[in-house]
């Protein structure tokens, strides 16, 4: 491959995702003669608009879809090779693109994301929901269902259930409660009324701008979508009504059934009212077996790392991502790796976790740039203090959720203690404290209490002393710790 080198760029960043399109942009603004690229896949690239510092560590912002000639035209020393990277080659410090193309680097950003996991490969009546594409196939599918099975517990499973009219929902999830992956049983009961909740009337407006997009881009693997990504979408199904959600607690799919398969299977007994023809069904663990039209697979992602392992020596975590360091470094020198596509695996603060979301894939590409940086200029860099503490703001059920440090009580054991407080269809509030510290938050609705709660968990206050009054509705909590 080494001959073949079209171009040798001092930075080449892979993927036109969030965390590629940051990564490059700090690079091409901080050494703006140097010749840096960006190699995606698609036309388009995410960029983010609207950047708002909510407080020390909350951020919010929009995300639009670009050409990626903005980009270009900002930075006149950047090149976007539009195709998809095919192999590295670590050793010689090259990849190839799909079109045969081969370009050298001195560093390496691998922001390459990650895909949908699929229940099964290849089954027509089983769809991931990743992309502007895939939203889109999905809304026509939708179009004409009656019926649908959503299976998975995280965001875009919760998300999904909530904005489906106009057709009946089973949902499969595998915890006790909806939700499982941003909080607990408590806001799951606070949630679950608004799934019943009509959903004409419940539909208050969404203060939040919308994360539009242009025309669907050709390619097979796009960046995937972020919040909001229904919004520009009609999710309507073939029936009359509004919404119809019931939830199967506890169990995963056993097995994916064809209209032929199921027919001669005889020993299936599924519900008299799914013994009709319905293209797909869908047995669950529970003994349950439902007809569908098709079922939205929403268990989590994979990391997109096969182009990048082939012939190199990478460490993967147990997710598949690419093990990077406090420098946002993989095992391979040289090579850094930044959101979807990476998994943090540097001792983590015990206010931090990864997930695979919106705000640390900005996080880490904009940190990945700036020790990429470091690095040309033989600089000390600290991990950024953005990886002290988890932070996230999002909507669920119209409703704005801000999830703070350890919210789940993540790896706390039984050595931790909750208060709650909560009003039925108008807010909940819960706080871990461990220790007597206060630890995490999960606060759903206006509850104004964001940046305070912020400052105590950074301030690893003792709040022994607070008890139960730090939840007490009548006191000015931030007034009281000013
Ligand atoms: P991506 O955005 O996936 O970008 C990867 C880029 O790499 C793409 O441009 C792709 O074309 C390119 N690429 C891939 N392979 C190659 C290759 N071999 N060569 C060249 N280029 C390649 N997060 C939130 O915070 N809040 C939400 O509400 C939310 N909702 C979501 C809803 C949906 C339906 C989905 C799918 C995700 C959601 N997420 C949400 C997650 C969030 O979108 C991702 O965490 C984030 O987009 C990851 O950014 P990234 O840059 O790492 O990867």
């Amino acid at each position: 491959m080494e001959s073949k080198k079209e171009k040798t760029f001092k930075f080449v960043v892979v993927g036109g995702g969030i965390a590629g399109v940051t990564c490059v942009e700090q690079l091409s603004s901080q050494f703006p003669s140097e010749a840096v690229a960006l190699v995606t896949a698609g036309p388009h690239i995410k960029a983010v608009t609207n950047y708002k510092q909510v407080s020390r560590r909350l951020e919010e912002f929009d995300v639009e879809e670009k050409p990626s000639s903005v980009l270009e035209e900002k930075y006149p020393n950047l090149t976007i090779i539009h195709s998809a990277v095919k192999s590295l080659r670590t050793r010689t410090h090259c990849v190839e693109t799909a079109d045969g193309r081969v370009f050298g680097y001195e560093k390496l950003c691998i922001c390459s994301g990650a895909r949908p996991k699929l229940l099964t490969q290849e089954n027509p009546h089983v769809l991931g929901i990743r992309d502007t594409d895939s939203a889109q196939e999905f809304q026509k599918r939708l179009a004409k269902a009656k019926r649908i099975v959503v299976v998975g517990n995280g965001g875009i499973a919760l998300e999904l259930v909530y904005e489906v009219r106009r057709c009946e929902v089973i949902w499969a999830v595998k915890d006790k409660a909806i939700g499982n992956t941003f909080f607990d049983a408590g806001a799951a009961q606070f949630l679950i009324p608004s799934l019943e909740a009509d959903k004409e009337q419940a539909a208050a407006p969404c203060k939040r701008q919308r994360f539009t997009t242009e025309e669907p881009a050709p390619d097979a693997s796009g960046s995937a979508l972020g919040p909001d990504w229904h919004r520009g979408i009609e999710l309507r199904g073939a029936e009359q009504g509004s919404r119809r959600v019931s939830v199967e607690y506890q169990c995963e799919v056993e097995h994916i059934f064809t209209l032929e398969e199921f027919l001669v299977s005889s020993k299936q007994t599924p519900k008299p009212d799914t013994a009709g023809s319905w293209p797909v069904y869908v047995q669950l663990t529970n003994g349950e077996t439902f007809g569908c039209d098709f079922v939205v697979s929403a268990t989590g992602v994979v990391p997109n790392t096969e182009p990048f392992l082939h012939g190199n020596n990478f460490s993967l975590a147990d997710d598949g991502g690419l093990r990077v360091d406090d420098h946002m470094m993989t095992s391979e020198t040289d090579v850094y790796a930044a959101g979807d596509a990476c998994s943090a695996c540097w001792e983590h603060s015990p206010l931090w976790q990864q997930m695979r979301l919106w705000t640390q894939a900005r996080q880490m590409g904009w940190y990945a740039g700036r020790c990429m940086a470091a690095d040309v200029l033989s600089e000390p860099i600290d991990l950024d203090f953005c990886f002290e503490l988890f932070s996230h703001v999002t909507k669920f059920f119209n409703y704005k959720v801000v999830l703070l440090g350890k919210f789940n009580a993540q790896g706390l054991g039984s050595d931790h203690e909750l208060l709650v407080r909560c009003t039925k269809g108008r807010e909940y509030v819960k706080v871990v404290l461990s220790g007597g510290r206060m630890v995490g938050a999960v606060l759903i609705g206006e509850t104004d209490l964001e940046e305070t709660f912020e400052n105590l968990i950074l301030n690893r206050m003792d709040l022994t002393a607070y008890g139960e009054e730090l939840l007490n509705p009548d006191i000015d909590i931030e007034d009281y710790f000013d």
